[in-house]
C-alpha cells in the first residue's frame, strides 16, 4: 500500500462520509442534497466550512453548535470515519483497482441505508453481498417494511441476482433472506427452506446431500439419482411429482 495515496484515500472517505451524512438527514426528509447550504436545525445558523472538516470539526465543537451549543449527533462523525475506514479496507483488499471502487460504492450505499433507518426509524431494506472472484457468490437479502413485500422487491432482487450471476458464469450462488417479525411471509414456514428444484423442503440433510452432489458435478438429474430417490422420497417418483408446483411426468 502507498502510504501517499493511503492518506488521499482516507481524506476521499472523510469527504464522501460527510456527503452521506447530509444524505442521511435529508432524503428522508425530501430535502435537495445540494441545495440549501448545511445550517444548525436548532437556531439556522449557516454553518461555515470550517466548522464542516469531517470529524475534525465534531471533536474540536465537542459535539455542539458553535452559536446555540445544541447536540449535534456523534452519527456525524461516526458516518465519517466508518466510510473512510471502509474504503481504506478496500484498498487494502482489492489495491488500485476497479474492484476496490465497486466494493467501495457498495459499502457506501449499504452504511447510507443503514444509518437512514436510524436516522427515521423507519426500518428498510439491506442487501449483502460476498463475492469469491468468479466461483461463488453469496447474496443476502433483508426485507422488514411489508410494502418492499407487496412489490415483491425482495423476489426480484432475487431473481436478478440469479440471472446476473449466470450471465457472469458463477458456477454456485448462495441466496439468503431473513424477515422480520411482523413481515407475513415468516410465519408460512419455520426455519430455513429452500428449493430443491422440484419442490420446498426445510429437510437441511437434504441440502447438505443437494451441496455434496454440486461439488461432485453430477451427470444425471437429481430425480435419476437412486441414492436421492431412496432417501429423501421413500423411492417413490410419482408422489414427489404430485408434490411439485411443477408439472412433472413420470415414466
Ligand atoms: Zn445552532
Amino acid at each position: 500500500m502507498d502510504p501517499r495515496l493511503t492518506v488521499a484515500i482516507f481524506a476521499l472517505g472523510l469527504a464522501f462520509g460527510s456527503f452521506l451524512n447530509v444524505c442521511i438527514y435529508r432524503l428522508p426528509r425530501g430535502i435537495s442534497v445540494i441545495h440549501p447550504r448545511s445550517s444548525c436545525p436548532q437556531c439556522r445558523a449557516l454553518i461555515p466550512f470550517y466548522d464542516n472538516i469531517p470529524v475534525m470539526s465534531w471533536l474540536i465543537l465537542r459535539g455542539r453548535c458553535r452559536h446555540c451549543r445544541h447536540a449535534i449527533s456523534p452519527r456525524y462523525f461516526i458516518v465519517e470515519l466508518l466510510t473512510a475506514a471502509l474504503f481504506l479496507l478496500c484498498y487494502a483488499q482489492f489495491g488500485f483497482t476497479l474492484s476496490a471502487v465497486k466494493c467501495s460504492v457498495f459499502g457506501f450505499l449499504l452504511l447510507g441505508l443503514i444509518f437512514t433507518d436510524a436516522e427515521t426509524g423507519a426500518e428498510l431494506g439491506n442487501a449483502t453481498l460476498y463475492l469469491e472472484p468468479d466461483q461463488i457468490a453469496y447474496y443476502y437479502y433483508a426485507f422488514y417494511d411489508l410494502n418492499y413485500y407487496s412489490r415483491n422487491l425482495g423476489m426480484h432482487m432475487m431473481t436478478s441476482a440469479v440471472t446476473l450471476f449466470a450471465q457472469r458464469g458463477y458456477q454456485f450462488l448462495y441466496l439468503g433472506s431473513c424477515y422480520s417479525e411482523n413481515a407475513l411471509y415468516k410465519t408460512q414456514f419455520s426455519g430455513a427452506e429452500f428449493f430443491n428444484g422440484i419442490r420446498w423442503s426445510a429437510n437441511l440433510d437434504e441440502l447438505k446431500y443437494l451441496i455434496r452432489r454440486e461439488q461432485q458435478e453430477p451427470r444425471q438429474h437429481l430425480l435419476e439419482a437412486e441414492e436421492y430417490r431412496q432417501v429423501f422420497c421413500d423411492g417413490d417418483l410419482a408422489a414427489l411429482a404430485a408434490a411439485s408446483r411443477f408439472q412433472v411426468r413420470t415414466k
